[in-house]
Order: C-alpha cells, then structure tokens, then sequence
C-alpha cells in the first residue's frame, strides 16, 4: 500500500493521544484517523485517579476526553485493549497484538508511562497496589475503607496525594520517602516543608530518609521491614515511586531514545512521519537547552494538540510554558514555568497563610514562579506570573516580594 493514502494514527489513547484525536477533527482532517490504545477505556486523564475517584466524588465519566459514542460519532477508530507490539518505521506501518498489521502515513507515539516497579516489594501479593490507570484506581478506591492501615512508598506526589485522601477516608497512614524531604526532585524547599508539615499534622506517620529491606506475609504484604529493623503491621501497601517512560517500542523500531523518544522542535522523532508527544516525549524546551520530558496534564495537553497540527504538515515548531499542581486535603501547590531547586530570588506571603515564590533570571526576568494556598486561591496569581513570563521584562525583586504591590500593576509596567 502506498503510506500516502494510509491513514493518520495514534498509538497510546491516553491523555496526549485522546487530544490528537480530537483535534485533527477539530480541524477538518476528514480521513481515516485511527487510535490504538492498551487500556480498555475511551481516552480519559489522570489528575482525578489519585484525587476525586478515591474520595468518590467523580468518576470516568466525569474525566473522560470524550466516550466512545463521541469517537465513533467522530468517525475515530478506537482499538482499545490492543497494544501495538512492533513497529516498522521502514515499511510505514505497526502490528497490533492480536497479529494484525496497520500501514499509517503518519504516526504519533504517545505511549506515557507506566508506574516504577519497587523489587522488594513483590507484586502478586494481593494488598500491593500501584496507580496510573482508572482500573488500578477503582481497585486502590475500593482498598481505602476507615481504619486500613496504609503503607505508602514514595513521599513524591502519587504518595502524596493518595496520603491525603486515605486521611479523609478513615485509614491510618505511614509514608515512607527514600530522599531527605518531599517530593524534592521537583519542588523547592520551602514546598517540601509545608507538605511535611501539613502532611503530619493531619496525622501522617512521614518518615524520611528509609529505605524497606522486605516485606513479610505470604499470599498478602502482612507487615514491612526497613532496613533499621522497624517493622510495620499493615493491610495495604501503595507503591507511588516514579513512572518509567514506555519507549520500548519507539526504541526496537530504532527510533532515537534516551530518557524518552527525542524530537525535534516541531514533535517529530528520528523517523520519517513520526511524531511523539505526552509523558514519553522527550524534547528541548528553550532551542539550545537540554532534553527533558515532562510529566504533567498540562504538557500532555499542549503536546497532543500540537502534535496534531504538524501531523497535518504543519511546521509549527513546539513552544510552552510549563507548569503543574497538586491537590491536597484543603491546600493547593501550583507552579508555572521554570522552577529551579534552589533558593528564590524573591517570596510574599498570600492572603489565608499562603505563599509566592519568583525564580528571576540574570537579566531579572521571571522564568518560573510557584505558589502554595488554601483551595485555589492562587491560581490567578499564578496565571498573572504566566503572563509575566511571557511578557519577559525584567522586574524589581522589591515588587515582586511586596505582597501590597499587584502582580497585575507588575505587568502594566
Ligand atoms: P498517558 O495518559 O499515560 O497515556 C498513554 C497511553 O498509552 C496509556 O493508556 C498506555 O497504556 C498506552 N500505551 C502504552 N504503550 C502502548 C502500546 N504499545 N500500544 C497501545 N497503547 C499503549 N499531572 C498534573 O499536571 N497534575 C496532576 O494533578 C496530575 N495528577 C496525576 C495523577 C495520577 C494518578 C497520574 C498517574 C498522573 C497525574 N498527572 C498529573 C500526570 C498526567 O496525568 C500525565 O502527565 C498525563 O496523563 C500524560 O499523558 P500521556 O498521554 O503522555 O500518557
Ligand atoms: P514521583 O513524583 O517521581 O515521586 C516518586 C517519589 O518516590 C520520589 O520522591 C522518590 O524519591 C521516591 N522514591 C523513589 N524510590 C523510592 C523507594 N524505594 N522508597 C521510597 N521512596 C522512593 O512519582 P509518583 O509520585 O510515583 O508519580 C508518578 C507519575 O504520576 C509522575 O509522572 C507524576 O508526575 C505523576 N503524578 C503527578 C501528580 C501531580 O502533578 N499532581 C499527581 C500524581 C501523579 P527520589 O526522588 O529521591 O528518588
């Protein structure tokens, strides 16, 4: 078959993949359009999975990007359940597992991620539980009843979050972190602190700094063992230590791949006609800067809609300000652009017990900005430092730390 006539697809019906779908229609691509996905689901996202879902408070319905009558009404062909197994970048085309070949003109790889696996720990004990599918977060939901005694491994925001709603829901909770504070990969110190904080004084046994030897108990985890000898009794134990890139496929097709599949400004990987976007992607995010992948909604989002214009030849190149939250018990944490590890160069307390922080550049230019407050109270400010970023003036560190100083006078200005 000649790959012209082929049509677009898309492997990975997640959140990047979904929104690829959904905007090639959107803009008028009227041929046949096909999303492979491994999950039995319409593509959906993630944010509520470790939040509403296990309060109860939203189901799929609620996070799905569209269902399936919305697909077929789309004339999307969704193969769910069916993971694509070879591809064969050569040839233009990919087998499914269940033998079949597809020819494509173009491809997207939006493959995502898949939850770290945590060896001393073995999975097939039946109270070992990981998340990052709607299934494994109807199965943790159904776990969390009051007076469960939880174990979660890894103080970064899987462990965090579901701490949070495991408090709300009756259960005792211990969280074990390998590294000395919070999930300090990413966030500043200051936010590590507040978490820690806010996190025992709800009643979370955090413990820093340990690592688990075993664990003990034969069909179930019964207890787990850390290296200091400490042992702790539980009924249930969640795993939330990093997600793993899925490139494998990217990577046996001979695709170029380091930490994720690498591509150029515009989302095109080493192969002719692919592309890549989401989780799986790694790409520049300044021209001359280094490659990183990102693992937020907001770059899946951006990504999958982006991806979708080049796949119809648009020579858009890729350009986003990045930025993620997280939700816990009453408290909101929100960042926007780039945030570095260290120090700010300027802070301001916020109405309600909240807090700013402004990461400037030589030339005092914002790069990044977070924020810490009750609800969602931040979110404008953090939208104003979006602005800010993009607006790219150089701005007084004064200003920026007095709270009586408007962020909105800052950009007048
Ligand atoms: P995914 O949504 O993971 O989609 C990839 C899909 O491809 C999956 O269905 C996968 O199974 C499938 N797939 C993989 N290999 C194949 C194959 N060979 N063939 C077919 N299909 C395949 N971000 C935030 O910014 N804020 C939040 O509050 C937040 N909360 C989160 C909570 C949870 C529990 C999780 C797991 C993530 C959260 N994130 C959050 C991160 C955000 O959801 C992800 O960054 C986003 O889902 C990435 O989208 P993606 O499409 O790249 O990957
Ligand atoms: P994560 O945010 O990378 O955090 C993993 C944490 O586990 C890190 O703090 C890590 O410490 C720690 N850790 C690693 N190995 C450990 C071990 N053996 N014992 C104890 N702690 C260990 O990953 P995640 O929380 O699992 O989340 C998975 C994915 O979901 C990520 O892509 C994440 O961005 C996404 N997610 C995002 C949100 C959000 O943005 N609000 C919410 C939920 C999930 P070190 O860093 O020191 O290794």
């Amino acid at each position: 078959m000649n790959s012209a006539n082929a049509p677009l697809v898309i492997v990975g019906a997640g959140h990047a993949g979904g929104r690829a779908a959904l905007t090639l229609r959107d803009q008028g691509y009227r041929g046949r359009l096909i999303l492979i996905g491994d999950e039995p689901h319409a593509p959906y996202e993630r944010p509520p999975l470790s939040k509403g879902l296990l309060q109860g408070t939203v189901d799929l319905a609620g996070y799905s990007l569209c269902d399936s009558a919305r697909l077929a009404e789309l004339d999307i062909e969704h193969l769910a359940d069916n993971p694509v197994h070879r591809l064969d970048p050569q040839q233009h085309r990919l087998q499914l597992a269940d033998g079949r070949w597809l020819d494509y003109a173009r491809l997207l790889l939006a493959t995502g991620g898949r939850a770290r696996r945590l060896p001393s720990v073995p999975e097939d004990l039946l109270n070992v539980l990981y998340l990052r599918t709607h299934d494994e977060a109807l199965a943790l939901r159904a776990s969390l009843r009051p007076g469960t005694r939880l174990v979660v491994v890894g103080g970064g925001f899987i462990g965090l979050e579901v701490a949070a709603t495991a408090r709300a829901l009756g259960c005792t909770v211990t969280l074990l972190e390998a590294g000395p504070r919070l999930a300090g990969r990413v966030l500043p110190e200051r936010l590590s602190g507040v978490l820690l904080d806010l996190h025992r004084s709800q009643g979370v046994d955090v413990r820093l700094n340990v690592a688990i030897e075993a664990v003990q108990g034969t069909r179930c985890v019964e207890s787990v063992q850390l290296v200091d000898g400490q042992l702790l009794p539980c009924d249930l134990v969640v795993v939330g230590i990093g997600m793993q890139p899925n490139i494998e496929l990217a990577a046996a097709a001979g695709l170029d791949v380091g930490q994720g599949i690498r591509v150029d400004a515009h989302l095109r990987s080493s192969a002719p006609d692919i592309f890549a976007a989401g989780d799986v992607c790694e790409f520049r995010l300044h021209p001359h800067g280094v490659f990183q992948r990102q693992e937020t909604w907001r770059n899946a989002e951006a990504q999958g809609r982006h991806a979708a214009l080049n796949l119809l030849g648009g020579e858009l190149p890729f350009e986003v300000i990045p930025g993620f939250w997280s939700d816990q018990y009453d408290w909101g944490l929100q960042t926007v652009g780039v945030i570095a590890n260290t120090q700010p160069t300027a802070s301001r307390d916020t109405p309600g017990g909240g807090f700013l922080m402004f990461y400037l550049d030589a030339e005092q230019r914002l790069q990044g900005a977070c924020g810490w407050g009750q609800g969602n109270s931040i979110a404008r400010d953090i939208k104003l430092c979006e602005r800010l970023i993009a607006h790219s003036n150089p701005l007084s560190v004064g200003a920026l730390a007095d709270a009586d100083v408007p962020l909105k006078q800052l950009l007048r200005s």
